[in-house]
C-alpha cells in the first residue's frame, strides 16, 4: 500500500478501542460528563441488565446496541468469554466500543476481567469511572460512609460468596474486628444471602444493636430503604420485600439515616412520570422534573420533519415585505421559518415591514433568540385570543402570514378571513410525525405494571399520538395537561386529568405537578 493508505489503516486501527464506562447506579443523570461524551461518540454499545434505557439514548441513533444480559444467571446472557471476544472483534474493526456497566466498572462488575482480556489482545482501552451503588446507595439513604469521629474507613464487600463452600472467602473476622473500632461495611449483592451474611457478622463479634440499613433500587423511583439493626435487618427487609438490587450498610453511621434521610422529602420522590414531547424540546422539561426528584421516562410521541412541500413558504418568503403581520403559533414554527430564510439566503431584516405576533410565551421567547421583538402575545394561550390581542379593528384590509405545522387547527385563518383580512397565507414550515420504533415495548410494560404515576401532555397531538402508539385509550391513567385544549383532548381519550396549571407554560406545568404530588402525599 502507498504511504497514505498505510496511515489511513493505522488511523483506523487507532480509532478502534473499548471504553469501559461506569453508567452510575440507576438515575440516568448520575453518569459522568466524560461517560456521556464517550457514549455520544459510540459506534457500538454493549450494555448490562440494570442500565437505564434513558442512557442508551445518549448514543448516536446509528450506534449498534447490544444487550449483554447478566442478571445473576437468569435469562439469556452472553458468556463472559464470548463477550470479551465480541469487544475485541468490534474494536479491531476500528469501532468505538462502549462497554456500559452499572455503577463503576471496577467495583464488582468483572470490569477487571474485561480489561485484562483487552490488554491480552492488545486492544486499546480506557476506563471511565462511574458512581458506584456502593456510594450512591448509602448517599440516597442518608448514610455517610465516613465521619471524623465515628468512621475512619469503609469496606465494600461482596455478600455473594458462601464461606462454607470455600473459594476466596471474605475475611469477615478481620473486617468486623477492624470495624468495631469505627468503620463502615457496605455489602453488595446482599439480598440472596442477607440473613447468613448478617449472622456471620454477628458471630464475628459486632454487637447485635449496631445500626444497619438496606437500600434497594437506589436513585430510582422504586427506591426502598429499611432502617434496622444488625439483629433485625433481615426480618425487616423480608417484611418490606427488599430484593435485588440492594446494598446494605452496617455500622454506627447507618444510624444517621434517622437525621439525614432526604430523598423521601423531595416533592416527586418515588414518582415515575412520562414526558411525551418531541425529543428536541423534551430534555428541559425532563430535567426540571428530575430536579424535583422524579424518575422521568422520555417517550417522544412527536417529531418534526420538513413539510412535504416548501412551495407556499418559499412564495411567501419571496414577497415577505408585503405582509403586515407574521403570526407564529409554535416555537418550532419560528425555528423552521428562520432556518428556511437562512437556507434561501435571505436576511432577517427582510421581515422589517411586518409586525410579529406569538401565540404564547415559549414562541415569543424563541423569537427573542433571534432578536425578533413581538408586538403581541395573547393573554390566553389560544389561537382565537390572538385576534383580540392584535385588535379586532386592526385585521381589516391587512395581510397575514402564518408559518406553522403542515396540519394544524383552522380556527386562526378562518377568524382572520371572517374579520375581512385582505390576505391570509398559511405556509407549512414543518410537519409533525409520529416517531418510529419509539420505545413502545417499555411503555407498554410500564403501563401494565401500574408503576406509572403520570403522563404529561404539552399539546393535543401528544395525546392522540400517545394513544395511537400504545394502541389504547387513557382509561385509568393520570395525566397532566398544559392547557385547556390539551386537557379536553386528554379527557376525550379517557385520561384522568389531575394537573392543569393556571399558566400554560412548561415551568408552570412542572410546578403544578410538584404541588399535586405533595398534596397526594399529604392526603395519604
Ligand atoms: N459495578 C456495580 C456493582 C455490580 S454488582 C456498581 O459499582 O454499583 C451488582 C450489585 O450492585 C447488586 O447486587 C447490588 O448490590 C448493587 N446495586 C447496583 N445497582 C443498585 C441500586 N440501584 N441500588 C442498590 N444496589 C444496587
Amino acid at each position: 500500500p502507498s504511504q497514505g493508505e498505510g496511515e489511513k489503516a493505522r488511523a483506523k486501527h487507532q480509532r478502534g478501542r473499548v471504553f469501559l464506562v461506569g453508567a452510575g447506579p440507576g438515575a440516568p443523570d448520575l453518569i459522568t460528563i466524560r461517560g456521556a461524551d464517550v457514549l455520544s461518540r459510540a459506534d457500538v454499545v454493549v450494555y448490562d441488565y440494570l442500565i437505564s434505557p434513558e442512557l442508551l439514548r445518549l448514543a448516536p441513533p446509528s450506534a449498534e446496541l447490544i444487550y449483554a444480559g447478566k442478571r445473576g444467571g437468569a435469562e439469556k446472557s452472553i458468556e463472559q468469554s464470548e463477550l470479551n471476544a465480541m469487544l475485541i472483534a468490534h474494536a479491531r474493526m476500528g469501532r468505538v466500543v462502549v462497554r456500559l456497566k452499572g455503577g463503576d466498572p471496577f467495583i464488582f462488575g468483572r470490569g477487571g476481567e474485561e480489561a485484562a482480556a483487552l490488554a491480552r489482545a492488545q486492544v486499546a482501552f480506557e476506563v471511565v469511572p462511574g458512581v458506584t451503588s456502593a456510594i450512591a446507595g448509602p448517599a440516597f439513604a442518608g448514610v455517610p460512609l465516613t465521619h471524623r469521629e465515628h468512621g475512619s474507613f469503609v469496606a465494600f464487600v461482596t455478600g455473594h460468596e458462601d464461606e462454607t463452600k470455600g473459594a476466596s472467602a471474605v475475611p469477615w473476622d478481620e473486617l468486623v474486628a477492624a470495624s468495631r473500632h469505627g468503620g463502615t461495611l457496605v455489602i453488595l449483592m446482599a439480598t440472596a444471602r442477607m440473613r447468613a451474611t448478617l449472622d456471620r457478622i454477628g458471630a464475628a463479634g459486632l454487637p447485635a444493636q449496631t445500626p444497619a440499613v438496606a437500600v434497594q433500587w437506589a436513585t430510582t423511583a422504586a427506591q426502598k430503604t429499611v432502617s434496622a439493626t444488625l439483629a433485625t435487618l433481615a426480618d425487616e427487609s423480608a417484611r418490606a420485600a427488599i430484593g435485588a438490587p440492594a446494598v446494605i450498610v452496617v455500622g454506627e453511621l447507618a444510624g444517621m439515616r434517622a437525621h439525614l434521610k432526604w430523598v423521601e422529602r423531595t416533592p416527586l420522590f418515588g414518582r415515575t412520570i412520562v414526558v411525551t414531547r418531541a425529543r428536541a424540546s423534551a430534555s428541559e422539561f425532563a430535567t426540571a422534573l428530575r430536579r424535583l426528584g422524579a424518575e422521568v421516562v422520555e417517550f417522544p410521541t412527536i417529531e418534526t420533519a420538513p413539510p412535504r412541500s416548501y412551495a407556499a413558504l418559499d412564495r411567501a418568503i419571496k414577497r415577505i415585505d408585503a405582509f403586515d403581520w407574521i403570526i407564529f403559533t409554535s416555537a418550532m414554527g419560528v425555528e423552521s421559518f428562520v432556518e428556511r430564510l437562512k437556507s434561501r439566503g435571505i436576511d432577517i431584516r427582510a421581515l422589517g415591514n411586518a409586525s410579529i405576533a406569538a401565540i404564547g410565551p415559549a414562541t415569543a421567547s424563541r423569537l427573542a433568540d433571534y432578536a425578533l421583538q413581538v408586538a403581541v402575545v395573547p393573554g390566553e394561550y389560544r389561537a382565537e385570543e390572538i385576534i383580540t390581542a392584535i385588535g379586532i379593528r386592526q385585521v381589516r384590509g391587512k395581510r397575514f402570514l402564518i408559518p406553522r405545522a403542515e396540519v394544524a387547527r383552522e380556527a386562526l385563518p378562518e377568524i382572520l378571513r371572517a374579520r375581512a383580512a385582505k390576505e391570509v397565507v398559511v405556509a407549512p414550515a414543518y410537519r409533525t410525525v409520529k416517531p418510529k420504533g419509539a420505545q413502545l415495548e417499555r411503555m407498554r410494560e410500564l403501563l401494565a405494571s401500574g408503576k406509572l404515576d403520570l403522563v404529561t401532555f404539552t399539546s393535543s397531538s401528544t395525546v392522540t399520538n400517545f394513544c395511537e402508539l400504545i394502541g389504547a385509550r387513557g382509561k385509568g391513567i393520570r395525566a397532566a395537561a398544559i392547557g385547556p385544549i390539551t386537557a379536553a383532548t386528554a379527557e376525550g381519550r379517557g385520561f384522568e386529568v389531575v394537573v392543569r396549571p393556571d399558566v400554560y407554560t412548561i415551568e408552570a406545568l412542572t410546578e403544578a405537578i410538584g404541588e399535586y404530588f405533595v398534596q397526594v402525599k399529604k392526603r395519604t
